[in-house]
C-alpha cells in the first residue's frame, strides 16, 4: 500500500465548489505531500468547462466518475439546484462506498471531504474509519447561518421572507430575511429548504470545517465561528484559495490579447460566474446602459433566460448568446469592448493591469478574485446566497457599488450607467478602489510563508498525516 496520506474529496455539481476544492487540494499535495482522489457524484455528462478542469488535473491529483444517477423523476423547472445537487449525492452513495473500498485498500487514507451540501457521505466515511470534513467554498457569514438555521428554523413559523425585522445571525452584519439565500427565501416546505436544514443540522458531525476566508475580510463573523462550543467541529480558515492558472490554457476568445492593447485600469470585466444568465430585457438594459457610459468593458455573455441559475449545471450554450445581443450593438461598441460567449479566463482577465472593474454576480470564488487582485466591484446579485455576498460587499466592507432595482425587478440602462462610470471615473470608485487595495495586501499576506491562513493549514495537514501514521 502507498504511504502517502491522501484525501477523497466528494463534490457537489458546479464549476464554483470544484475550483476552490482543487486549489486546496493542490495546496496539501504541494506543501504537505497529501494526494487526493475527487470522486464525482453526477447525473450525466459533466459540462465542457468540468472536463477541461479535471482533465488538466496533475501531480498527485486524481479524479472518478461515479456512475451517472438517474434525475429523470425531478421536475426540471420546480426542482431547486440544492434539491438536485443534494439528490444527485444520496443516490450515488452505493457507488461511492465501491469506490471508497478500492481506495482504501490502496491508498493510506486520512479523511474524506465533502463541500456545502452532501454531509450523507458522512455515514460512508464513519463506516471505512475515516475523519468526515467539510470544505465550505463560500462565505464565513453563510457559514455561520448554517450553524443558526436549527434554531433560526425553530424560532420562526413564517417564512423568512416576509420578516419584518432583520435576521440576525451571530457575527455577521443585519440581513433582511428576503436577502437570505435563495433556498431559505422560498417557499419552506419546499424539498430544498428540508434538504438545506438537513445539511446545515449534520454540520455538527463533522470534525473539521475548512472555510475558504480569511481575518481581514470576515473577521466578525470568523470571530464568532471560532468560538469554541461543545460538539461544534474545529473551523479552519484557509483563505483565500483562489484559482491558479486558468481552465484552458489558450486564450481561445482573445480576452487577455485584447487587454494588452487597453490603458490601464480602464476596463470593466463583467460575469455572472459560472451559472448565472439574465433575462432579454435586462441584456438590453445592461448593453444600453454600457454603450451609453462609453466605458471599455469585456462582457461574458449567456443567452437569455427568466431563471437566473439556468447554466449552473452546464456553462456553455447550445445556442449562439451573441443573437441575444441588441442590434448593432457590437458594431456600434468596436474598439471599446468585447463581448465573449459563455466563459472566459477570469482568474487571468482580473489579474491584468487593464482591468478597472469587476461587473460580479458575487459568487463567493469571484469576490475572492477581485479582492487578491484589488479590482473594485459592482455588486449584482442573482440566486443563491448572492444577495447576502452583495450586501456585505456594499454595506459591511464597502468594496462594491449596488445598481438599484426597478419595481420589475430589471437594472435600467441609466442606472447601469450611472454605476459603471462612479466605479471607473468617479469619486465613489476612487475610496472603493483604495479600500480593496488595503484587502488584497491583507489576502497577499495571509497566504504568505508565515500567514495565518498558510498555518492553519499546516495545523490541519499535520492532523491529517498524523492520521496515516
Ligand atoms: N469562471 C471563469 N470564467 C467564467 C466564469 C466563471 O473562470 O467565464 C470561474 C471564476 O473565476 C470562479 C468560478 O468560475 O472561480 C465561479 O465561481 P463563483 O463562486 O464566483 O460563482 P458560481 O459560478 O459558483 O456562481
Amino acid at each position: 500500500m502507498e504511504r502517502t496520506p491522501h484525501v477523497a474529496i466528494v463534490p457537489s455539481s458546479g464549476m464554483g465548489h470544484l475550483i476552490p476544492l482543487v486549489e486546496f487540494a493542490k495546496r496539501l499535495k504541494n506543501n504537505h505531500n497529501i494526494s487526493t482522489t475527487f470522486i464525482i457524484p453526477n447525473d450525466g455528462p459533466l459540462s465542457i468547462s468540468q472536463n477541461a478542469f479535471l482533465d488538466s488535473l496533475s501531480n498527485g491529483l486524481n479524479y472518478l466518475l461515479l456512475p451517472p444517477v438517474n434525475s429523470d423523476d425531478l421536475p426540471s423547472e420546480d426542482a431547486h439546484m440544492v434539491t438536485r445537487i443534494s439528490l444527485i449525492v444520496t443516490r450515488s452513495l452505493d457507488s461511492l462506498r465501491d469506490a471508497l473500498k478500492l481506495l482504501v485498500a490502496e491508498k493510506n487514507m486520512v479523511a474524506l471531504f465533502i463541500d456545502l451540501f452532501g454531509t450523507d457521505v458522512f455515514d460512508v466515511a464513519v463506516e471505512y474509519g475515516l475523519s468526515p470534513y467539510v470544505f465550505f467554498p463560500s462565505t464565513a457569514m453563510l457559514l455561520s447561518l448554517f450553524f443558526y438555521l436549527p434554531k433560526l428554523d425553530q424560532m420562526v413559523s413564517c417564512e423568512f421572507k416576509d420578516l419584518t425585522e432583520p435576521v440576525q445571525i451571530p457575527g455577521c452584519i443585519p440581513v433582511r430575511g428576503q436577502d437570505l439565500p435563495a433556498v431559505l427565501v422560498q417557499d419552506r416546505k419546499n424539498d430544498a429548504y428540508k434538504w438545506m436544514l438537513q445539511n446545515a443540522k449534520r454540520y455538527m458531525m463533522a470534525e473539521g470545517i475548512v472555510v475558504n476566508s480569511f481575518k481581514e475580510l470576515e473577521g466578525r463573523a470568523l470571530k464568532a465561528l471560532l468560538e469554541n462550543e461543545p460538539g461544534k467541529p474545529r473551523i479552519y480558515p484557509v483563505g483565500p484559495l483562489i484559482q491558479s492558472g486558468s481552465i484552458s490554457d489558450v486564450d481561445g476568445s482573445g480576452c487577455l490579447r485584447w487587454l494588452d492593447g487597453q490603458p490601464c485600469g480602464s476596463v470593466l470585466y463583467i460575469s455572472f460566474g459560472s451559472g448565472g444568465t439574465l433575462s432579454s430585457n435586462q441584456i438590453n438594459e445592461l448593453a444600453m446602459g454600457l454603450e451609453l457610459s462609453k466605458q471599455r468593458f469585456i462582457w461574458v455573455v449567456r443567452s437569455p433566460n427568466d431563471q437566473p441559475n439556468a447554466a449552473y449545471f452546464n456553462s456553455h450554450d447550445d445556442k449562439d448568446p451573441l443573437e441575444f445581443i441588441p442590434n448593432g450593438f457590437l458594431r456600434r461598441t468596436i474598439g471599446k469592448g468585447l463581448v465573449v460567449s459563455s466563459w472566459a479566463p477570469q482568474a487571468q482577465i482580473l489579474s491584468h493591469s487593464s482591468t478597472g472593474g469587476f461587473l460580479t454576480h458575487c459568487g463567493w470564488n469571484s469576490i475572492l478574485e477581485s479582492v487578491v487582485h484589488g479590482v473594485p466591484a459592482i455588486a449584482w446579485p442573482l440566486y443563491a446566497e448572492q444577495k447576502m455576498n452583495a450586501e456585505y460587499l456594499t454595506e459591511g466592507i464597502k468594496v462594491a457599488l449596488r445598481p438599484a432595482v426597478d419595481e420589475n425587478g430589471i437594472v435600467g440602462h441609466l442606472e447601469v450607467t450611472r454605476v459603471v462610470k462612479s466605479l471607473l471615473d468617479g469619486e465613489e470608485g476612487k475610496a472603493i478602489r483604495t479600500r480593496i487595495r488595503d484587502l488584497k495586501v491583507a489576502a497577499t499576506n495571509v497566504v504568505s510563508k508565515d500567514g495565518c491562513s498558510t498555518k492553519t493549514l499546516e495545523e490541519l495537514s499535520s492532523k491529517l498525516i498524523n492520521k496515516g501514521n
